[in-house]
């Protein structure tokens, strides 16, 4: 028999609510007999006065309208236009309670989704200065009266909204940005106009690295040609010494989708290179490559430590984008076997590996969940097996061929807990042990949260 249940409160309704936690996009949960209320912008333990805005079976969203007890981490959000960006979630929340709200999210997944009540959970690694960290900015390009707008799209819109600065976006991008979009206005380059789908510029993307400070502009334009091309490019040049490749993504089509199939080289290489430790990364326009350098270091120093290789071992690192990880853990191994789905990630990663002198690294385009068990049917057994899956986690089959292969031990570095703390579950049901996980604060700012876990073979 099934029990029809009525919401506890109705539509406009005002009530008096104390928040609990955070959702994974950061709006605060309070509850009514146990009936989840999400409110944008409140913080746990906070008292309010809410509105009731939207009623649905399960749950219901309200709006803020009177704070009552703040929370003691709560700050001013230092970013001008941070509610309308949506870009970052917890710039109300100090730096400290973000850390700490993140560590809570990894505890309360790995309770309720992973039935894991003893792990051992570090802390979250934070950074030292939680600002201008992003190496990767990639900004919309629009009309205005005379001229151009470079900036974001209003949250839930396609009305972009100029910024001159973004608070954690590293420097050297935001005023090359600017710098661009005054020389792109000075030759009367036009905007792309989403609804007529006409003008030319739709976005441009500035990459730096971090270690060179070699610097990457790409043009993404709906034609293929970009007027006045050549005095763009010198002006460019002329004033920012370090851009050591301008590149023109073209994108024709009517679509949400930023890049296009073509890509031409206007000037200098079709790579940047940046350094992770002491290997050595070319970067190209479409390459996947981690957007904040410093964490990114904290993060594979991690996975290296919890894989803790001998030189003895075989390693597979699944999911493996670019061949980063992968050459980490090829320092220390005897044989790592990179695989990943994108064949352009796959060509960069034994790029990488040759410009590494690294011959002990073999990489495989593929969905690693066919991939592994072809490798494991062939014979080939990992010591010690390294995934870094994309947000859905790991595919069951390829967890059952972990389970069968029996790797001494697994190191999981994930993007989304909830995912991690289902796939551990499944790993311990067949036979792993997980000893530890280390949340990684790879995006301050935002709710992303990153970690890696170490499991052995009990
Ligand atoms: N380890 C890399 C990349 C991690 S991002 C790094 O740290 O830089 C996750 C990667 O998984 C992406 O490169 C994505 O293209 C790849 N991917 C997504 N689904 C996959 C699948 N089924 N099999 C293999 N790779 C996949």
């Amino acid at each position: 028999m099934s029990v029809k249940m009525t919401p506890p409160v109705g539509k406009n309704e005002y009530i008096d609510v104390i928040f609990e936690d955070l959702t994974h996009d950061g709006a605060g949960v309070a509850k009514v007999n146990g009936y989840p209320i999400f409110v944008a912008q409140a913080l746990p333990e906070e008292h309010a006065t809410i509105k009731i805005i939207k009623v649905k079976k399960n749950f219901a969203f309200g709006r803020l309208i009177e704070l009552h007890k703040k929370s003691p981490y709560r700050q001013e959000a230092p970013c001008t236009v941070y509610k309308q960006c949506g870009g970052c979630q917890l710039q109300h929340l100090s730096y400290e309670g973000q850390l700490k709200a993140k560590e809570k999210q990894v505890r309360d997944v790995m309770r309720r989704i992973g039935g894991l009540e003893d792990v051992l959970i570090h802390p979250v690694l934070g950074m030292e200065k939680p600002w201008e960290y992003r190496n990767k900015a990639q900004v919309p390009i629009g009309d205005r009266e005379g001229g151009l707008v470079a900036g974001f799209y209003r949250q839930g819109t396609h009305e972009i909204i100029n910024m001159e600065k973004c608070l954690i976006q590293i420097e050297a991008n935001d005023v090359l940005i600017q710098a661009v979009k005054a020389i792109c206005e000075k030759y009367g380059v036009q905007a792309y106009r989403e609804e007529q789908h006409k003008g030319t510029l739709r976005h441009v993307m500035a990459r730096y690295g971090q270690v060179t400070g070699e610097i990457m502009l790409v043009f993404v334009t709906r034609t293929e040609d970009l007027p006045q091309q050549q005095q763009i490019i010198d002006e460019i040049v002329a004033q920012f010494p370090n851009v050591k490749s301008i590149v023109q993504n073209v994108n024709t089509k009517r679509t949400n989708v930023i890049f296009g199939d073509v890509t031409k080289i206007l000037y200098g290489s079709e790579y940047i290179y940046d350094c992770i430790g002491d290997i050595k990364f070319a970067i190209s326009a479409r390459s996947f490559y981690q957007v904040n350098p410093i964490q990114t270091k904290v993060l594979y120093d991690k996975a290296l430590e919890y894989a803790a290789l001998s030189g003895q071992e075989e390693v597979i690192d699944a999911y493996c984008g670019i061949g980063t990880i992968s050459l980490f853990l090829a320092q220390k191994a005897k044989k790592v076997y990179g695989v990943e789905i994108v064949p352009e990630a796959i060509e960069d990663a034994k790029r990488n590996a040759a410009l590494n002198g690294m011959t002990n690294v073999e990489f495989a385009v593929g969905e690693a969940e066919t991939v592994i068990p072809n490798w494991y049917k062939q014979g080939i057994r990992a010591d010690v097996m390294v995934v870094d899956p994309p947000r859905k986690g790991c595919d069951d089959s390829l967890l059952a061929t972990i389970i069968d292969m029996k790797p001494k031990r697994v190191v999981y570095v994930s993007c989304n807990p909830a995912t991690l703390a289902r796939d551990l579950r499944i790993l311990e049901d067949g036979g792993f042990k997980t000893r530890e996980i280390q949340p990684v604060d790879m995006f301050p700012q935002t709710m992303h949260c990153e970690a890696v876990a170490v499991l052995e073979s009990v």
